[in-house]
C-alpha cells in the first residue's frame, strides 16, 4: 500500500517530475517535535481505555535508535471476545448506531478527519517515531491521504443505494444494501495510519461495526485515533482497537465465531491462515490485500531519465516497504547498461538517515527482523550470481538502516526476483520482446500491481491489458486515489479496497420482494 509521493517528490526530492494535485514545498512543513508525547497505550474497547485482561504489555521500538518509546497493552483472546462483545451489542438492531440515519453516519466520518487534520502533525510526528518513515512523507503524503481517504467515505454513507427490479409477475423487487455486522480489521506496519483509514472508512460508511487489531511494530497512531474517533462522537462500541500480537490476538479474531467478516492487510503467508480460520469457524467473510512482486516495464522508448526516476521511486519508497513495490524492473536490451548504470547512481545518491531530517528520503527498516530478512536476500542476490550495483549493506551503527542497493543481471529464477523482500534492494532484469516481457512479468503467484513506461500508445494498451494485476500505471507509478480501487489477482489477495468497489466488501445485498394486488379490493 502506498500513495501519492509526487506532491512531495516535486518539491524536496526536485528529480521527480511535474505534479497534477496539491503541492508541499519544503517551507510549509512545520518543523516536527522529534519526542512527541504518547498519549494513550491502552485497549480501547466500548470507547474506554482498558488494561489487557491477562496485565501483559509489550514495547514498541523506534527503528532509527531501536530504543522503547513506550510499553502498550497486549491484547489477547479475553480481550478480542470483549470487543466484539461490544461491538455486537453496538450492532444490535435498534442500537444508536443502527438507528442513526446515513447521512449522519457521514457527518462523524467528516468530523473525525477534520480532527486528523487538525492534529496532522502530531500524527506525523507519531507515526515517524513509530514507523521510522521520514516525517516529510508522513506529514504530505501518509496524513493528508487518511484524511482524503475518510472524506471521500463520508460522502457515500448516503448514496450507497441499491435498486429496483423488474422480475416476472406482479411483485414490487429490490434490494437493500446492508452492512455486513462486526468487521475484524488486521493491519499491518508499513502505513499504520492509512492502513487504518482504508479500513475504518468503507467500513463505517456502510454501518458495521470494528474490531481493529494495529501492527505490534506500530500501535501508536491508530490508538491517538480512536481518541478522536469518540472525541467526535461515534457510539459505544463502533469502533475498538486493540494492540496485540499476530498469532494470538489476530488470530483469535480470525477465527472467532461472532466476526462476520475479516479483512486483512499483510504478508501472503499470514493471509492463508486467515482463510483457514474462516473455513475453520464460522466461514466469515474475508477479504485479503497481501504481498506482491510487481513488474516494472521500460520499453527502449521511454523517457530514460524519468523512467529511471520513477523506476527509482517505485522500489525505493516507503524504505521499499510496499506490497506494490515495482520490485522487477525489466528494461529493454537496447537501453539496459545505461539504464542500470544511472539506476545505481541514483540509488547511491539517495539520502538516507535521520527520518526527522526534512531533506531525508530514506528512514530505518520497521523492526531489527524486516533488517535482517532483508540483509539475507542481499547476501542470497550475491550468492545467486546477481551483479551488485551498489549498497548492499548496512548504512549506519545503530537503527535499522540499510544502503540503497542496486542489482543489475538478475534472472528470473533467482530468489530475489521471485520473492518479496520489502526493503531497499531493486532487481533490474533484461528483455528483448514485448510478448517475451509480458510472459515473464506474469509468471509470479503474484498479481498486484504492475507498470509500463512507453510513448508508444498501442503497447502501452498491448501490455497493461495483457498484464495479469490490480493495478497497471503508465508512465508513473504508486499512483492512488481514494476513488481508485486497489487489490490483487491471484495471491496477491481477495476483494478490492478504495473507490466504489471497496464498498462491496463491507455490504451485504438483501432482495425484497412484494406481492402486488392487481385490483384495489
Ligand atoms: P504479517 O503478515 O505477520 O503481519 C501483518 C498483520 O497480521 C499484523 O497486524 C500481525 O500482527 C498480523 N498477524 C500475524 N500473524 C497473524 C496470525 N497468525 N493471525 C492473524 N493475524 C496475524 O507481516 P510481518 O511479519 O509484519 O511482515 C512479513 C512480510 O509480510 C514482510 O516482509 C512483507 O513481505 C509482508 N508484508 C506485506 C504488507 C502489505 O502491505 N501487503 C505489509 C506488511 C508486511
Ligand atoms: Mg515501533
Amino acid at each position: 500500500m502506498v500513495v501519492m509521493l509526487r506532491a512531495l517528490t516535486s518539491t524536496i526530492f526536485p528529480r521527480v517530475g511535474a505534479v497534477s494535485w496539491r503541492r508541499y514545498s519544503a517551507a510549509a512543513i512545520p518543523a516536527p517535535n522529534t519526542r512527541p508525547e504518547v498519549h494513550f497505550n491502552k485497549l480501547f474497547i466500548n470507547n474506554r481505555w482498558q488494561d489487557a485482561e491477562s496485565g501483559k504489555s509489550f514495547p514498541t521500538i523506534n527503528p532509527s535508535t531501536g530504543e522503547i518509546i513506550c510499553h502498550v497493552a497486549e491484547a489477547s483472546e479475553v480481550d478480542v471476545d470483549k470487543a466484539v462483545k461490544a461491538a455486537r451489542d453496538a450492532f444490535r438492531l435498534g442500537s444508536p448506531w443502527r438507528r442513526m440515519d446515513a447521512s449522519d453516519r457521514g457527518l462523524l466520518l467528516s468530523r473525525l478527519a477534520d480532527a486528523i487534520e487538525k492534529d496532522a502533525a502530531y500524527l506525523a510526528e507519531l507515526e515517524t517515531l513509530d514507523n521510522g518513515k521520514p516525517y516529510a512523507v508522513s506529514y504530505t503524503v501518509d496524513v493528508p491521504n487518511v484524511v482524503k481517504c475518510l472524506r471521500y467515505y463520508a460522502g457515500w454513507a448516503d448514496k450507497w443505494e441499491g435498486k429496483t427490479i423488474p422480475i416476472d409477475g406482479n411483485y414490487f423487487c429490490y434490494t437493500r444494501h446492508e452492512p455486513v455486522g462486526v468487521c475484524g480489521q488486521i493491519i499491518p506496519w508499513n502505513f499504520p495510519l492509512l492502513m487504518q483509514a482504508w479500513k475504518l472508512g468503507p467500513a463505517l460508511a456502510t454501518g458495521n461495526t470494528v474490531v481493529m487489531k494495529v501492527a505490534e511494530q506500530t500501535p501508536l497512531t491508530a490508538l491517538y485515533v480512536a481518541h478522536l474517533i469518540q472525541q467526535v462522537g461515534f457510539p459505544e462500541g463502533v469502533v475498538n482497537v486493540l494492540p496485540g500480537m499476530g498469532p494470538t490476538a489476530g488470530a483469535a479474531i480470525a477465527r472467532h465465531m461472532d466476526v462476520d467478516k475479516v479483512a486483512f492487510t499483510g504478508s501472503t503467508e499470514v493471509g492463508h491462515l486467515i482463510q483457514q480460520a474462516s473455513g475453520g469457524s464460522n466461514l466469515k467473510k474475508v477479504t485479503l490485500e497481501l504481498g506482491g512482486k510487481s513488474p516494472n516495464i521500460i520499453l527502449s522508448d521511454a523517457n530514460l531519465e524519468d523512467a529511471v526516476e520513477q523506476s527509482h521511486f517505485a522500489l525505493f519508497f516507503n524504505q521499499g516497504q510496499c506490497c506494490c513495490a515495482g520490485s522487477r524492473t525489466f528494461v529493454h536490451a537496447d537501453i539496459y547498461q545505461d539504464f542500470v548504470q544511472r539506476s545505481a547512481e541514483r540509488a547511491r545518491a539517495r539520502v538516507v538517515g535521520n527520518p526527522f531530517d526534512l531533506t531525508t528520503e530514506q528512514g530505518p527498516q520497521v523492526d531489527e527482523e524486516q533488517f535482517q530478512k532483508i540483509l539475507g536476500y542481499i547476501k542470497v542476490g550475491k550468492s545467486e550470481g546477481a551483479r551488485l550495483m551498489c549498497g548492499g549493506g548496512v548504512a549506519s551503527d545503530k537503527g535499522y538502516f540499510i544502503q540503497p542497493t542496486v542489482f543489475g543481471d538478475v534472472q528470473d529464477n533467482m530468489t530475489i526476483a521471485r520473492e518479496e523482500i520489502f526493503g531497499p534492494v531493486m532487481q533490474i532484469l533484461k528483455f528483448h520482446t514485448l510478448e517475451e516481457v509480458v510472459e515473464r512479468a506474469n509468471d509470479s503467484k503474484y498479481g498486484l500491481a504492475a507498470a509500463v513506461f512507453t510513448k508508444d500508445l498501442d503497447k502501452a494498451n498491448y501490455v497493461s491489458h495483457a498484464l495479469r494485476a490490480g493495478t497497471v500505471w503508465i508512465n508513473c507509478y504508486d499512483v492512488f486515489g481514494a476513488q481508485a480501487p486497489f487489490g490483487g489477482y491471484k495471491a496477491s489477495g481477495n476483494g478490492r479496497e478504495l473507490g466504489e468497489y471497496g464498498l462491496d466488501n463491507y455490504t451485504e445485498v438483501k432482495t425484497v420482494t412484494m406481492k402486488v394486488p392487481q385490483k384495489n379490493s
